[in-house]
């Protein structure tokens, strides 16, 4: 039987802001093109969700309000949410998404309680954070880029950052940090969408998965010069020779 990956696609209706949709098509096409399988679930807040069968589960952005909504349905998934995170399952956690995987967002109109999967937490700030972003980070070769747009400003503790920020404002616009990484769960409020302008970031994802599945990942590199030099252009035209 060909090897591959099950996908699950939480909550595409309500949590889809700014394409990403992108990064499930991203994360499918580097599978079949290294002659692998992708199966993707996409699941709406009335399906029941069986986290064993999945390889990988990507929480996408979206509004306040949407995350109200989400939020309520949380509670229900998330002992097994919780077991697939400490398991080693792989996450990919976008703005919204990744406000929901820490204890608690607060805003204006009330506290949006999270998964608690990771130890952090969120606090709606003013103005909202709008820009370019280019971290870099000690577990990619390339540094990673993309666009954010939140009100929330949040606060990852002792964990580890995804990368230092070198252009953009990142978790909180203090501290000078971006996203979260914690066992396989990649939370960040780079949206997009993240993977196609990062394939590093998207052979990550993929690896960590196949790792836990079949215990070791082999994946063919692949022609990324196009991307590699759009990264290279963004990098330049914001962080200078910052990065
Ligand atoms: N609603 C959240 C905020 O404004 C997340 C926004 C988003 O996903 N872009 O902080």
């Amino acid at each position: 039987m060909k090897k591959g990956l099950t996908i699950g696609h939480l909550y595409p209706d309500l949590l889809n802001l700014y394409g990403d949709r992108g990064n499930i098509q991203c994360l499918r096409k580097r599978l079949e093109w290294r002659g692998y399988e992708a199966d993707v679930l996409e699941f709406t807040l009335d399906d029941k969700i069986d986290f064993n069968r999945l390889d990988l589960v990507l929480l996408g952005g979206g509004s306040d309000r949407e995350q109200m909504i989400v939020c309520k349905k949380l509670r229900d998934i998330r002992k097994d949410f919780s077991a697939f995170v400490e398991d080693g399952g792989a996450v990919l956690a976008v703005c919204g998404g990744y406000q929901l995987l820490g204890h608690y967002y607060d805003t204006q109109e009330g506290r949006i309680e999270g998964l608690s999967l990771v130890d952090l937490y969120t606090e709606q700030g003013s103005p909202r954070l709008i820009s370019n972003e280019v971290i870099i980070g000690p577990d990619f070769s390339m540094p990673i880029v993309g666009f954010e747009n939140h009100g929330g400003r949040t606060f990852i503790g002792e964990n580890r950052p995804l990368g230092q920020v070198k252009f953009g404002f990142g978790n909180n616009g203090q501290d000078g940090q971006e996203g979260v990484l914690y066992r396989n769960v990649v939370g960040t409020y780079l949206h997009g969408p993240l993977l196609p302008k990062n394939p590093h970031v998207c052979d990550y994802l993929l690896s960590r998965a196949l790792e836990r599945k079949y215990g070791e990942a082999s994946l063919e590199p692949l022609d990324d010069t196009q991307e590699e030099e759009a990264n290279r252009s963004i990098v330049k035209r914001f962080a200078g020779g910052n990065a």
